[in-house]
């Protein structure tokens, strides 16, 4: 198979490969589209079985970027950079120099950030050899975490306005999965505002701090999905929507932080036939990547936090044009993503 042939290929602008043997890197770059401004996107670094999973990756990763930049309204095209490598055995501060090279290398149409397997800290070597960083601590926006929170702490307002008929979050039963960085932010915002708090995590300390500051209670990680609240928040794994949870779950709305939360497009379908309204996780986990968009020396964590706020109103017209049009949440999304990055490229043209 060829690069352009490969089923997620779709009109990828630039993809790159590149081998630095001195330094142990083998990475790829993909830039699917950079008409709305550089292709800003996380690095992964995953031991892939061969170079087509990671080409995979980068390809369908990069493409969602562009979707999710586009729907936020950035001034972000969509990239993804993937090395080929173990993070617990084949980090160096040669092979980050070398990522920072390659990423010098396309002049600013590429910018890199952390993601699965890479870290703050290896950000920082990459700075040394080029300055396409974002969310780097130092002279950075920081830690992207508390906007994500905030952005699914608004979309729950949205997802309760629209399925629920009320905003407030007094009483409000959300179940939330995961108490990382995002989750337990956004059980703080929700606590704050009243709403009954049930969690699991695999992290026993994480759960008694939760029960012991928020009033949290605790589930088992296996039975989150049966819970009676009115809202599940997955905010630790992907592909937990999936044939075997949907018929469990018995919550009104699904809206949280996790990244690819459906097992596969078809579950967003499923979702609706069960009436259950999804806030899709790129829509409602962009917080992170707005206040990346406000980064640099006149960061303003307020400004950044209004526009995160934004994901309220997105999420309602997504839900609105699921409901005119007939078609899921997922799809509703896409749509709109899709629309405002033709409206770039149109004006681009
Ligand atoms: P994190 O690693 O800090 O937290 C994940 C939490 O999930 C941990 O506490 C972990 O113990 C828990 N967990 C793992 N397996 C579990 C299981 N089976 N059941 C219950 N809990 C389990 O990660 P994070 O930064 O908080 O991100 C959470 C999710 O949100 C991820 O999917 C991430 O990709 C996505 N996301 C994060 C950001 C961000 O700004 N950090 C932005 C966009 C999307």
């Amino acid at each position: 198979m060829t690069v352009i042939d490969h089923p997620a290929f779709d009109a990828h602008e630039h993809v790159v490969f590149h081998n630095d043997a001195a330094n142990g890197l083998k990475a790829i770059i993909a830039i699917h589209n950079t008409a709305r401004g550089p292709a800003v996107g996380g690095c992964r670094m995953w031991p892939y079985a061969d170079e087509l999973e990671g080409l995979t990756d980068a390809l369908r990763l990069s493409r969602g970027m562009s979707y999710k930049s586009a729907l936020a309204n950035l001034p972000f095209g969509g990239g993804k950079s993937v090395i080929f490598g173990d993070p617990k055995t084949d980090k160096s501060e040669g092979l980050w120099r070398a990522m920072g090279r390659f990423v010098e290398s396309l002049g600013g149409r590429y910018v890199i950030a952390e993601d699965v397997g890479t870290s703050p800290a290896d950000m920082e070597i990459v700075r040394r050899e080029t300055a396409h960083v974002s969310g780097i601590a130092e002279g950075g926006s920081g830690d992207p975490s508390p906007a994500t929170a905030w952005g699914v702490y608004v979309g729950i307002k949205a997802a309760g306005r629209s399925r629920l008929g009320r905003e407030d979050l007094k009483g409000l039963k959300v179940a939330v999965q995961g108490l990382g960085h995002v989750g337990y932010e956004l059980c703080q915002l929700l606590a704050r505002d009243g709403a009954i708090l049930c969690v699991a995590d695999i992290n026993r300390a994480q759960i008694d701090r939760a029960i012991g500051e928020l009033g949290a209670t605790a589930v088992d990680p296996d039975k989150v999905y049966d819970l009676d609240t009115d809202v599940f928040a997955p905010c630790a794994l992907g592909a937990v929507i999936n044939d075997a949870t949907i018929p469990r779950l018995k919550a009104a709305i699904v809206a949280g932080s996790a990244n690819n939360q459906l097992a596969e497009a078809r579950h967003a379908d499923a979702l609706r036939v069960a009436n259950i309204l999804y806030a899709p996780d790129y829509a409602i986990n962009a917080g992170g990547i707005i206040n990346i968009a406000h980064e640099g020396p006149a960061y303003d964590k307020e400004r950044a936090f209004a526009q995160v706020s934004k994901i309220h109103d997105t999420l309602l017209e997504i839900f609105a044009l699921s409901e005119a049009e007939d078609v899921s949440t997922a799809t509703a999304a896409n749509r709109i993503a899709l629309q405002r990055l033709q409206a770039t490229v149109g004006q681009a043209a």
